[in-house]
């Protein structure tokens, strides 16, 4: 069932069931509408030869009948029956003679009849047609001679000697008076009755066989009787019990036949019209394949149909579901072409919209982020800055300490520390302000910054104090560099207030040694080298360190740090 989550199965799933259930339930209404019809043609078909078989049939029996009962009028007969006998004698060996040779010679012209014989009125034989007649059977009612008034059928039966069905017709003979004076007896040949059968063989695919009572069959229009089956009892009961409707059965050829018969009419004989049941349903198996054929053919063209409108309808959504994902994981460049039906095509449109939104509130996001960063920035800045020199402060001199300490450690780069004091500022701002102190301390840190390499490093340590770190520099570099700025400031003049105001400093110098714990210790050094400066005299550079020569400018490389 997972198949059917999608939403393009369910599509395909509906239609296929919305083609399939109402073209089955046509189907099988039509199929059993036409089944009807069909059991309806086919009945009046089979009613109708059957009526043809029969009102034949009766003809052909009539008009034997009527030939008997002329010939059981006939003079010779009559008057041969008629002599009185001699005492002794059988009435019926009366003119025995004379009969044997008119029937024979009547027999000859009638082609149906195979046998002519003449009864006494006891139903002895008189005389025969044939050498060896057969015995007839005569009705029970044959002593109550008033009843044998007209013609009698006996039952239809198979005559093996001949290979065909017989029918025996028994008439009575009278004389001019009504006198009853014996019986005429006529065989007839059904099987002649076949020629009148041949139209229904030529036109029609049933067969119309006639079977005596006993379900013996007798004669069939479409072959020779010995290949006619016995009806099982079952079929022909059934037949018999409803006479004028259609039974199937397994038929007279062995064959499944769709069948009806009649009640027989004066004679006994039983006309069944039977056809092929194959023959009769091939149309309703025709009609249900092309059922078939054409429900299949319409599932294949709707099911193809239903998967391209489900593709149409999924193939945006899978796009939307693809490009949400990408939104989701932060791509806010996501931009979906507004196609699609109207509920995806509205759909898109939302999501560009949202996209758009999303975009704009990023953008302000990473502009406010932007200015918090150059805020940031201008925060760190000043947090390192001092304020009236714009030098590094004292916070921002030790970070740097700690990060030249260090790399001296791990790389063996050396620096050298420059520490500076005005002197006697005190004095320069009781003399002129100490708005006139503060700009002589601007004015030295522009020189201090015009005298260092851009790699090295200058902050106001504190009051009018100042630190220089000197990265990778010789001790003669380092005296070299605090006398250039010691002369530097003691040329430079202030003027201030109109008024000239000059000042000098003293510097002390040292460098990074092995011995060194901590950058508190170059510091601790250079101020002693400060103060060592002061006490000289001021206006001087005082070295913490052995003076210059190679080996004491650098540290020595096998010295442990
Ligand atoms: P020495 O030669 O021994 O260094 O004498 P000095 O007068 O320079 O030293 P002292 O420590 O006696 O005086 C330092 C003065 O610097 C005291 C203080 O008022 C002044 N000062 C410290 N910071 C500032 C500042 O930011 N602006 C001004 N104008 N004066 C300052
Ligand atoms: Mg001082
Ligand atoms: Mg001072």
């Amino acid at each position: 069932m997972i198949g059917f989550r999608s939403i393009r199965s369910r599509i395909l799933a509906f239609a296929v069931l919305a083609t399939v259930v109402p073209s089955l339930g046509l189907g099988l209404l039509t199929y059993w509408r036409y089944q009807a019809l069909v059991g309806a043609k086919v009945a009046v078909e089979l009613r109708t030869l059957n009526n043809y078989a029969r009102s034949e049939l009766g003809l052909w029996i009539a008009k034997h009948v009527d030939d008997l009962r002329a010939l059981s009028n006939a003079n010779t007969i009559q008057a041969a029956l008629s002599r009185t006998p001699a005492a002794g004698q059988s009435p019926a060996r009366i003119g025995a003679r004379e009969i044997e040779v008119f029937l024979r010679s009547v027999q000859a012209n009638l082609d149906s009849i195979v046998e002519l014989s003449v009864l006494d009125a006891s139903a002895r034989l008189v005389a025969s047609s044939v050498a060896s007649p057969a015995p007839a059977v005569l009705p029970a009612a044959w002593s109550d001679r008033e009843a044998i008034g007209s013609p009698v059928q006996l039952m239809p039966q198979w005559d093996s000697a001949r290979a065909s069905a017989t029918l025996t017709v028994i008439v009575p003979i009278g004389s001019g008076t009504d006198a009853f004076l014996g019986a005429l007896v006529g065989i007839i040949d059904l099987g002649a009755l076949r020629g009148r059968l041949d139209a229904i063989a030529t036109s029609s695919a049933a067969e119309v066989v006639l079977i005596a009572p006993s379900g013996a069959p007798l004669l069939g229009s479409h072959g020779t009787t010995p290949e006619l089956k016995r009806l099982d009892p079952e079929s022909l009961q059934d037949l018999q019990s409803r006479p004028g409707e259609t039974v199937s059965y397994r038929g007279h050829r062995g064959r499944e036949v769709v069948g009806l018969t009649a009640r027989p009419g004066p004679s006994p004989l039983w006309v069944v019209a039977e056809r092929d049941s194959s023959d009769v349903f091939r149309e309703r198996r025709q009609l249900l394949e092309l059922f078939a054929r054409l429900t299949a053919a319409l599932t294949v063209l709707v099911g193809v149909l239903a998967y391209w409108i489900g593709r149409s309808i999924v193939s945006p959504l899978d796009e939307l579901v693809r490009a949400v994902d990408r939104i989701a994981d932060g791509d806010l460049a996501v931009r979906l072409s507004p196609a699609g039906t109207a509920e995806v095509g509205r759909l898109t449109r939302a999501v560009n919209t949202m996209v758009g939104r999303l975009n704009r509130s990023h953008e302000e996001v990473e502009s406010a982020k932007r200015a918090l960063e150059q805020q940031n920035r201008m925060l760190e800045a000043l947090s390192v800055t001092d304020g009236l020199t714009g030098l590094y402060n004292r916070k921002k001199l030790d970070a740097i300490l700690v990060e030249q300490f260090g790399l001296y450690l791990r790389h063996r780069r050396p620096f050298a520390l420059l520490m500076l004091d005005i002197d006697h500022f005190k004095a320069l701002n009781d003399n002129h302000g100490h708005l006139g102190g503060d700009q002589m301390l601007v004015k030295v840190a522009g020189v201090l910054r015009r005298c260092i390499r851009s790699v090295d490093q200058v902050a106001r340590y504190g009051g009018e104090e100042f630190a220089i770190v000197l990265v990778e520099a010789t001790l003669e570099g380092a005296l070299d560099t605090a006398q250039r700025i010691r002369t530097s400031i003691a040329s430079s003049e202030l003027v201030f207030n109109d008024r000239p105001v000059s000042a000098t400093v003293s510097v002390g110098v040292t460098r990074c040694r092995d011995t060194d714990t901590g950058p508190e210790d170059v510091i601790a050094r250079a101020d002693a080298a400060l103060y060592e400066a002061k006490r000289a005299g001021r206006n001087r550079v005082h070295c913490a360190d052995e003076t210059a020569s190679p080996a004491g400018a650098m540290p020595p490389a096998d010295r442990p740090a």
